[in-house]
């Protein structure tokens, strides 16, 4: 164990550290902690953010995937009560070694950029979600997931899906040590009991968005023909029975009609009938 200077930043890891104290507490406030709450924090870096949930929240569970920080931090960590530091990465790391299956949780992370977007995905497709996600990620992705109807992207799906995000504020480079070369913004995801859409397969859902956003800019009769390997009328006929007009943009799609044209693609395409379905890859 190491109580000395911690290790200088290394960017690979996108380590830029928060040296704002006004940003510190938006992200806190934010998550609405009390002694009850159980909180994942993803990178905790040198502890700053650590230290300000372990004062509100009853356990605090830290995964960090930098050995050298792990050392300084359960040194400089040793005084705070219910932390727990875990030397991991928190693309691979099994969720329930974190957090039992029956324990709520919440997430509060300044993530990495790098990886902040399949995180934050892996977190609200675990089986195990959180109840709440407070995150700081770049600007640009904290507006994707928020986007509204006309702006949509595979990540805003991908978030909408289980949760009701919302940017809390935006946050500039001088927040940060080292500077990063972006704006970076706080985003409160407000975690749904079920999926908004009902769903007998999640996978295949996301073939589908995955397919219409294939093509974005092409009209969704042509991107869906495209990104299922469909005959344009096949595509054509899924946007009538969904009551979608083919001639929008996957962008202007919404929840809703996302649950119509996924209702129409099971019927029109049961599973295994399209290309894409055989080349189905996780969200
Ligand atoms: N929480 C600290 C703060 O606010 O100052 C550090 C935030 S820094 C933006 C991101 C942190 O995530 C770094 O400590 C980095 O080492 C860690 N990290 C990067 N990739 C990771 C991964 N895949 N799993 C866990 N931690 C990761």
């Amino acid at each position: 164990m190491t109580t000395g200077r911690a290790p200088a930043a290394k960017k690979s890891l996108g380590q830029h550290f928060l040296v704002d104290r006004s940003v510190l507490r938006r992200i806190v406030e934010a998550a609405d902690l009390s002694c009850g709450d159980t909180v994942v924090e993803i990178g905790p870096g040198r502890g700053v953010l650590t230290r300000e949930l372990a004062r509100r929240a009853g356990r605090v569970v830290a995964v960090e995937i930098d050995r050298g920080l792990v050392d300084v931090l359960e040194g400089r960590l040793s005084e705070s009560p219910g932390v727990e530091v875990v030397w991991a990465d928190a693309r691979t790391v099994d969720l329930e070694s974190l957090v039992p299956r029956d324990s709520p949780y919440k997430v509060v992370a300044n993530l990495p950029y790098y990886s902040a977007s399949p995180i934050v995905r892996r977190f609200l497709g675990a089986a195990h979600k959180p109840a709440l996600m407070v995150v700081m990620v770049q600007r640009e992705v904290a507006q994707s997931m928020a986007a509204a109807p006309g702006r949509m992207g595979l990540m805003s799906v991908a978030v909408q899906l289980y949760g009701r995000p919302r940017i809390v504020c935006s946050v500039p480079p001088r927040s940060f040590r080292p500077a990063p070369r972006v704006t970076s913004a706080v985003v409160r995801i407000d975690v749904l009991p079920a999926p908004a859409v009902e769903l007998d397969s999640e996978e295949r859902f996301f073939t589908l968005v995955r397919a219409a956003f294939s093509a974005p800019r092409k009209q969704l009769r042509n991107s869906l023909s495209h990104g299922l390997s469909v005959d344009p009328a096949v595509a054509e006929r899924m946007l009538v029975e969904a009551r979608i007009d083919h001639r929008r943009r996957s962008a202007t799609v919404s929840l809703e009609e996302w649950g119509s044209l996924y209702a129409a693609f099971r019927r029109l395409l049961p599973a295994g009938v399209c290309a894409a379905d055989r080349a189905a890859r996780p969200c």
